[in-house]
């Protein structure tokens, strides 16, 4: 289940008159058309405001009969009822009652954040269960020609939405114990080259070393003294030690 905050929650203060919008079955839905706000960056907008912005755009400048996406995703990760899941929606000629629409609130080539992400793709899995079937992944310009939304999230949408990468981080303020355990534990992967190749026991202790000093460079806390012994020794019992490859940096 994903969180959806509920048009009576941000402020929506109806439908134009005399223009309800349709309602839809879920079931109709075969598709999940992602948009951005436009070719303008928005920098650091979230929250109600954003939302009650767009709906009154939409409802006043456009003319329809209010916010035209299905839902809206701010920076922060946070989901915004606009007609929801049973309501057509006015976002893309041709495709209203069949796709889902989702604005992403980014514009120009401002990248989606790793929280909208990650809501985007938990809304998805949530409406291939309201549709009882899976949804194609489009972007606004796969229907209408439109540089909507945008290249980063094009690129991303084209990719099958894929979960954003999370970069393993060291944490600066960690303990001496803490900077012991994650010493061995890149030690341990260490070999040069990053390969798991026939490097020798020696190379491998030289490796170590030169690693260990490379990451206590990027720490404010000094080299705890007894991560190379521990290492060293560990290493020179093993023979049954698995070494594997170093990850990728990010
Ligand atoms: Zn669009």
């Amino acid at each position: 289940m994903v969180t959806i905050v509920p048009r009576a929650a941000w402020g929506f203060d109806g439908w134009r008159d005399g223009v309800a919008p349709v309602p839809v079955s879920p079931t109709e839905r075969h598709e999940y058309m992602l948009h951005y706000d436009g070719g303008t960056p928005v920098g650091d907008q979230t929250g109600p405001a954003m939302i009650r912005a767009i709906h009154a755009f939409h409802k006043l400048v456009r003319g329809w009969a209010g916010i035209g996406y299905s839902f809206v995703i701010d920076q922060a990760g946070v989901i915004y009822e606009g007609r929801g899941w049973d309501l057509i929606g006015a976002h893309c000629p041709g495709h209203n009652r069949s796709a889902v629409g989702i604005q992403i609130h980014i514009g120009g080539d401002e990248q989606p954040s790793a929280a909208a992400m990650d809501s985007a793709i938990a809304l998805y899995a949530e409406a291939t269960r309201h549709a009882a079937r899976p949804l194609a992944r489009l972007g606004h310009r796969d229907g209408y020609p439109t540089d909507c939304p945008g290249v980063p999230l094009y690129a991303w949408v084209r990719a099958g939405m894929p979960a954003p990468a999370t970069t393993p981080r060291e944490d600066p303020d960690m303990d001496a114990a803490q900077a012991n355990q994650l010493f061995s534990t890149y030690a341990m992967m260490y070999v040069p080259g990053g390969d798991v190749g026939p490097a020798t026991l020696p190379q491998r202790v030289d490796a170590i070393a030169a690693r260990l000093d490379e990451i206590a460079q990027s720490l404010a806390n000094p080299t705890p003294p007894a991560a190379q012994e521990i290492v060293a020794a560990a290493l020179a019992q093993g023979a049954t030690i698995t070494i594997t490859p170093k990850q990728a940096q990010a």
